[in-house]
């Protein structure tokens, strides 16, 4: 390989290497709000599973009537169901400069996936962001969208309570998991949708 060649090598990699960014927190901690905020500013694309599941409830197929199921009880989809998914809609987008993961990965099997998923493509997870929500303002939060969002799972405080003790029995170790990469951080998810937008970005301008 001559210079030239080198040169162009580091270029086209540079060039094709993504922003793929989890965006963290518990349930109602903001972050399907923020992933659209920040799509836009950041020409991300915003893959959201609950969103994905969601949208197959609804045009009922099979994957969807099965989802229904652990769903409304809140309890978490199996893992190989959740990881086909989300790996079929990274494969349908080669084109994006990025990914902004909103409610994935939300257990360990789940990040080893991702991280050999992406590491196979060339690519890595950039960094994890965390909303921090203290978890009464997360059930008021959650009651209060269940009023107008439709969505079973927000309209029970029990299942509520449910998916808070599944996101800290199951979930909360995906932080710790990107810790030791140094690529976790922490953003206060209290205050107004522009205040925690500012924090992000704040924090999104300095991902490279
Ligand atoms: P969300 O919209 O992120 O709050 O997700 C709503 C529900 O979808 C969750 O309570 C789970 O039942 C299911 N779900 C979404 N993402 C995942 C995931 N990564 N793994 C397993 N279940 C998920």
């Amino acid at each position: 390989m001559d210079l030239l060649d080198w040169i162009r090598a580091i270029f086209m990699k540079e060039k094709m290497k993504r922003t793929n960014v989890i965006l963290f927190g518990p349930p109602g901690s903001g972050k399907g709000t923020q992933a659209q905020k920040l799509v836009e500013k950041y020409s991300l694309l915003h893959i959201s599973t609950g969103d994905l599941f969601r949208y197959e409830i609804g045009n009922e197929t099979p994957l969807g009537l099965k989802a229904k199921e652990y769903m409304n009880k809140g309890h978490l989809v199996p893992d190989e169901v959740t990881i086909g998914m989300l790996k079929n809609k990274v494969e349908a987008n080669p084109e994006v400069k990025g990914f902004i993961f909103d409610g994935f990965p939300r257990t360990i099997p789940q990040a080893q996936a991702l991280d050999s998923f992406l590491h196979s493509k060339g690519e890595e997870v950039s960094a994890l962001v965390a909303l921090e929500v203290e978890d009464n303002e997360i059930v008021s939060r959650l009651l209060k969208r269940g009023e107008t969002s439709g969505r079973v799972d927000d309209q029970n405080e029990e299942v509520i309570r449910n998916r808070i003790k599944v996101y800290s029995e199951e979930t909360s170790v995906v932080y710790d998991h990107y810790s030791k990469s140094n690529k976790s951080q922490t953003v206060n998810g209290l205050g107004t949708i522009e205040e925690i937008f500012s924090r992000l970005s704040k924090v999104f301008d300095q991902i490279d």
